[in-house]
């Protein structure tokens, strides 16, 4: 695994062509755990996304004319097409993110390809409905196509998160203009390349790798494309609603989160130490859903944190591409100086820090972007308990009811994903009903699948990625009405 020479392209891809930016400018691509460059890609500008645009809007008549069935043939083969590439696909992110090889493996790759066969298979199957309404007429509704859909999308999953947009918007019809991350935009290239050789015809996706403030904004600001799926931080989600007000395009907003993970005193808990780990140092932590506020009854706490913290420090950090390795780096330095100075913020708040905060010592670590598994304990209102850090580093509060553990659970504007420990059925299902959050885990953390509706509530986004949702986001519905009657009398009788 280590020797392979990972393939990927490093131009644009504009109407089936791989072409160099406009303004002839290229970004380089460093790997998190040695800071070593691994390409320069072209950089998209605004002029390149507008070339996009053209090449898109030029291919979707064909496209939305294609019989549904074969749009989802073309992503089934596609999806072969990934799976038949794990092992460059999974090493290529590895090397861009800093994912352990063994997580692309196992989870990243493997989704990716689920996604596309799951939206393949459901190219076909987007029904329209017959609506009952007055005598004497018919009406139907169709869920038609939106057109050019813009993707933006974030590092901490470039992969899997470009075939969340892709799947859907693609099955439903739709041409795009895809921007990944600027930090990670390897892999979404690969899948440029994969989609040429098993037949996309041109200009139905194009890959645009380029800066936030340029080509991301020239997306969001596009008077041509009819929507905007996007996936990052809340305040870019902002600017991008600010952007999109020009032709009012449809925005759906994948925000941050500041996850709710609640263990009861009736929890098992050995199962709750383990997913309360996996819910926050998976990835390192990145993971909008990630289970970063641990709300644990004062009852079990010091017992789970001593098995908690014994687990953490267990953790192998390492190079991703080791297959024992279990925690890599963070994705760029400038993010893990942004994480470690939440330390510096729980400390001066007050916070305990139970374990890590800091750079692992050793040579080999010396120039990746690593951070120990970090746990601290704080109180509810402290802004590592409201602030989205994005790290391997969780928040532990505790609670003496099950009133307060509501409140604190719904403390935060976010509203992504939460999580609960309890053996109580009725608790169980009881906070379910209650707490604020798109998606709620019942003794299990952060499990996703592209049948189920992915997405949050207030400053978490709006809208719903996979399943029969998704396809609603990326169509819209148009009603016929036809008379079916000639008695029905005109309007005016003469
Ligand atoms: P970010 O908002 O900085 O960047 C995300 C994307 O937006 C990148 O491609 C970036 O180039 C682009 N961008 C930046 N400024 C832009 C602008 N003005 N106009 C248009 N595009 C612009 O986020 P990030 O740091 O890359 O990712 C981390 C954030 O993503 C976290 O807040 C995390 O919670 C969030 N996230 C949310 C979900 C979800 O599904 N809710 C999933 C993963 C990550």
């Amino acid at each position: 695994m280590k020797d392979t020479v990972p393939q990927f392209q490093t131009k644009l891809l504009i109407g089936g062509e791989w072409l160099d930016g406009t303004e002839g400018r290229t970004i380089a691509v460093a790997n998190p755990f040695n800071g070593e460059k691994l390409a320069d890609i072209a950089e998209a500008t605004a002029a390149d996304v507008d070339k996009a645009v053209i090449a898109a809007q030029a291919a979707f008549p064909a496209w939305r004319a294609l019989p549904a069935h074969e749009r989802g043939r073309l992503m089934l083969k596609l999806a072969d097409a990934i799976e038949a590439d794990t092992p460059n696909l999974a090493r290529i992110e590895a090397i861009d993110t800093g994912h352990p090889i063994r997580d692309c493996l196992s989870l990243d790759v493997p989704r990716t390809v689920l996604c596309f066969r799951y939206f393949g298979g459901m190219a076909d199957k987007l029904e329209g409905s017959v609506i009952p309404v007055d005598a004497g007429f018919l009406n139907y509704v169709e869920r038609e196509p939106i057109g050019v859909v813009g993707a933006i999308v974030p590092w901490n999953f470039p992969l899997m998160f470009t075939s969340w947009k892709m799947g859907p918007a693609l099955a439903a019809g739709n041409v795009m203009v895809m921007k990944p991350s600027e930090i990670t935009p390897l892999s979404t290239l690969r899948i440029g390349e994969l989609m040429q050789q098993v037949g996309f015809p041109a200009g139905v996706i194009n890959i645009v790798p380029g800066y936030g403030d340029t080509a991301g904004q020239r997306l969001a600001d596009h008077p041509d494309i009819g929507k905007i799926a996007f996936t990052g931080s809340t305040a870019t989600g902002r600017r991008i609603v600010q952007a999109s007000a020009g032709n009012l395009k449809k925005i759906q907003l994948e925000l941050g989160g500041k996850g709710p993970n609640i263990v009861f005193p009736d929890a098992n808990i050995l199962a709750a130490v383990n997913g309360s780990a996996f819910a926050i140092f998976h990835n390192q932590g990145q993971a909008c859903i990630a289970g970063s506020r641990l709300i644990l009854h004062e009852d079990i706490a010091d017992e789970f944190l001593a098995r908690f913290v014994e687990l953490a420090r267990s953790i192998r950090i390492g190079d991703p591409l080791d297959p024992e390795t279990e925690m890599g780096p963070l994705t760029s330095p400038l993010h893990q100086q942004r994480v470690l100075s939440f330390v510096d913020v729980a400390r001066e708040q007050g916070g305990e820090i139970l374990l890590g905060g800091k750079k692992p010592a050793g040579d080999a670590f010396a120039n990746g972007c690593f951070i120990e598994p970090t746990i601290v304990r704080a109180k509810a209102g402290d802004r590592v308990a409201q602030e989205e850090v994005f790290g391997p580093f969780v928040t532990v509060l505790t609670f003496k009811t099950d009133e307060e553990a509501l409140a604190i659970a719904n403390g935060t504007d976010y509203g992504l994903g939460a999580g609960l420990w309890t053996e109580n059925i009725r608790r169980a299902h009881r906070f379910a009903k209650q707490i604020h959050a798109g998606m709620v885990w019942i003794n299990c953390y952060k499990r996703v699948h592209p049948a189920s509706p992915f997405g949050g509530q207030g400053q978490s986004g709006y809208g719903r990625e996979m399943g029969f949702e998704a396809m609603r986001e990326y169509t819209v519905a148009k009603s016929v009405w036809v008379n079916v009657d000639a008695q029905i009398p005109p309007f005016y009788r003469r």
